[in-house]
C-alpha cells in the first residue's frame, strides 16, 4: 500500500524518523488494546474471535488521519496485530496468516475509502454516503475474508466456503456498525457539545429519555420473547432516537443497541430459532442480521440530520440581511415583539433603539453604492459588537437599524445607545484613495431611544413609534447624537458631526 504524501514533512526538511515513529505508535496503541480484547474475550468457542472491533476501528481512525497512514503507521499496525496473538499465545502460523488477512482487509476499505471514491464521498452529512460507506465496508470485507477464509481448511480443518462466509459477514457486520462512528464523529472534540448539554439542564426536556428508555425496554421484550423477529424489534425505538437526537448520538445509541443484541446471543439470552441452516450458524447469520437491520435507523439519522441542517440554514437566510447579518424587519418585529411580551409578564424593563447612519446619501455619492454597502456592513459589525448578547439588531431598510435592549432602565439604555454612537463615529471610512477625493469624515450614526418601566409594559409599535421621534429630534439637533424620548440622554457635545 501506498503511504499519503507527506507533504508538511516534506517541504519543511523536518526529521521524518521522529513522524514514523510516532505514526506507527499511533496506529499501534489504537490496534493493541482492540485486538487483545477481543481475542481475550471473544475467542471462547473457535480459533477466531466472535466480534473483532479492531480492524473497523483502525479504518475509522486512518479515514479520519490519513496523515497517519504512512509506510511507518501501516507497519506498527501489523507488528500490533501480530504481538496481541502473541501475547494471547497463538501460533505463529495462524498470527501470520489472520493478521495478513486483518491487513488486506484494512488496506482494501482505505484503498476505496482514499482512491476510489470521490473526496467528501463519506461525510455522513449527505445521505448518499451511506452508500459509499457500505461499498468500503464491503471491500474491506470481501478482501480481508479471501485472505483470512482460505486459512479455514489449512489450519483449522474447515470448509473452504463457511470458512470465507465467516469471515465476510463478521467482519461486514461489524464495519457497518462502527465505521458510520468514526465518520460521523465531530471534528473537533467529539464530546464537547454532550458535555455542554449535560452543564446546562435546561436544554433538556423530560421527553428527551423516553426514546433511550424505549430502545432498552425494546431489548427486554427481546430478551423474553426470543425468536427470529427479535432482530427487528429494536428498529422503532431507534428511528425514534434517530428522529429525536443528533446524528452521531442516534449512531453510537444503534452501535451500543448492536452489540448489546449479539452479545445477549452469544450469552444464551436472546434464543434464535434452531433451524437448519446452509453455510451460516445461527450465530452468523443473526450477526448479519442485527448490523443490516442497523442500517435503517442510520439513514433515517442521517436523512433526518440532513434535512434539518438544511432548514436551519434556510431559517437563517430568511430571517438575517445578507449585507449586515442584522435580522430582517419582519424577523426584528416578529422577535422583539415576543420577548417584549415576555418582558411584560416578568415585569422587567426594556428599551429600544432607533439608529440611522448620518448623511448616507453622501457617503453612497463619494464612494458609490459598493462603498456604501461596505460602511453599511462595518456599522451593523460595529453595533453587533458593541450590543449586550441577549440584545436583537434589526435592519429595518436602507440605512436604519432597530435595536431591542431587555432588561435596560433609561439610564443603561442611554449608556448602551451612547457607546454604540462612539464605536460607529470611530469607524474608517472605505480607503479615500478608492474614491479619489478629499480625506473622508468619519460615519456617524443618530440614536433615538425609548424605554418602558418595569411594570409599565408597552408594546413595541408605540416604542418604535416613541424612539423614531426622538431619532428625529437627534437629526434636528446636529446628528451624531442619542436623544431619549423625553428627556435628552447624552450630549457629545463637541461630538463629531458628519455634516
Ligand atoms: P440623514 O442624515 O438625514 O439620515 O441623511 P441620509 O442621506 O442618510 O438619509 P436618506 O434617508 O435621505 O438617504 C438614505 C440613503 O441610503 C438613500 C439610499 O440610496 C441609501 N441606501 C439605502 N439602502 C442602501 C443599501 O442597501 N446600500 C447602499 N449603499 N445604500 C443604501
Ligand atoms: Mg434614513
Ligand atoms: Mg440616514
Amino acid at each position: 500500500m501506498r503511504a499519503v504524501p507527506r507533504q508538511s514533512a516534506e517541504r519543511s526538511g523536518s526529521p521524518v524518523p521522529g513522524r514514523a515513529w510516532r505514526d506507527a505508535g499511533w496506529t499501534a496503541a489504537i490496534v493493541l488494546p482492540c485486538a487483545l480484547a477481543a481475542i481475550l474475550t471473544t475467542r471462547l468457542l473457535g480459533p477466531l474471535a466472535l466480534f473483532w472491533p479492531a480492524n473497523a476501528v483502525l479504518l475509522g481512525m486512518l479515514l479520519r488521519h490519513p496523515e497517519r497512514a504512512s509506510a511507518a503507521g501501516w507497519l506498527g499496525a501489523l507488528v500490533a496485530f501480530l504481538a496481541a496473538d502473541r501475547i494471547a499465545g497463538t501460533g505463529w502460523g495462524p498470527t501470520l496468516w489472520l493478521n495478513l488477512a486483518n491487513m488486506t482487509g484494512v488496506a482494501a476499505g482505505y484503498l476505496v475509502a482514499t482512491r476510489l471514491l470521490p473526496a467528501g464521498a463519506l461525510r455522513l452529512d449527505q445521505p448518499r454516503a451511506m452508500l459509499s460507506m457500505l461499498l468500503v465496508c464491503l471491500a474491506g470485507a470481501a478482501a480481508e475474508a479471501l485472505v483470512g477464509g482460505a486459512a479455514g481448511p489449512v489450519l483449522f480443518g474447515r470448509g473452504l466456503v463457511p470458512s470465507l462466509l465467516d469471515w465476510f459477514n463478521g467482519q461486514l457486520a461489524i464495519d457497518i456498525l462502527l465505521l458510520p462512528l468514526f465518520l460521523a464523529a465531530p471534528r473537533s472534540r467529539p464530546l464537547d457539545g454532550l458535555v455542554a448539554r449535560l452543564r446546562a439542564p435546561s436544554r433538556w426536556h423530560p421527553h428527551d429519555v423516553l426514546p433511550v428508555a424505549a430502545l432498552a425496554v425494546s431489548l427486554a421484550v427481546a430478551i423474553v420473547l426470543g425468536g427470529p423477529g427479535v432482530l427487528a424489534l429494536p428498529v422503532p425505538a431507534l428511528i425514534w432516537c434517530a428522529l429525536r437526537y443528533p446524528v452521531f448520538p442516534t449512531l453510537v445509541l444503534t452501535a451500543l443497541m448492536s452489540t448489546a443484541q449479539l452479545f445477549a446471543i452469544l450469552l444464551g439470552l436472546l434464543r434464535l430459532p434452531d433451524i437448519d441452516l446452509f453455510y451460516l450458524d445461527a450465530l452468523l447469520s443473526a450477526r448479519l442480521g442485527i448490523a443490516l437491520v442497523a442500517l435503517g435507523p442510520m439513514a433515517v439519522a442521517i436523512v433526518d440530520g440532513a434535512r434539518n441542517d438544511l432548514l436551519h440554514r434556510l431559517d437563517h437566510l430568511a430571517r438575517h440581511d445578507h449585507l449586515t447579518g442584522a435580522l430582517r424587519r419582519g424577523a426584528f418585529l416578529d422577535r422583539a415583539g415576543g420577548l417584549l411580551a415576555e418582558l411584560a409578564a416578568a415585569e422587567e424593563p426594556a428599551a429600544v433603539l432607533m439608529i440611522d447612519v448620518d448623511h448616507f446619501k453622501q457617503v453612497n455619492d463619494r464612494f458609490g453604492h459598493a462603498g456604501g454597502d461596505r460602511v453599511l456592513a462595518a456599522v451593523a459589525a460595529a453595533l453587533q459588537a458593541e450590543l449586550p448578547r441577549d440584545a436583537l439588531l434589526g435592519r429595518l431598510g436602507g440605512e436604519e437599524f432597530a435595536v431591542l435592549l431587555p432588561g435596560a432602565g433609561p439610564a443603561q439604555a442611554g449608556a448602551v445607545a451612547e457607546r454604540l454612537r462612539r464605536r460607529v463615529a470611530a469607524l474608517p471610512l472605505p480607503d479615500a484613495t478608492e474614491a479619489g477625493g478629499p480625506p473622508p469624515a468619519g460615519v456617524t450614526a443618530s440614536f433615538g431611544l425609548a424605554t418602558c418601566d418595569a411594570g409599565r409594559p408597552q408594546g413595541l409599535e408605540r416604542l418604535l413609534a416613541r424612539a423614531d421621534a426622538a431619532l428625529y429630534a437627534a437629526k434636528a439637533a446636529g446628528r451624531n447624537r442619542v436623544e431619549a424620548a423625553g428627556a435628552l440622554v447624552a450630549d457629545p457635545g463637541s461630538g463629531r458631526s458628519s455634516g
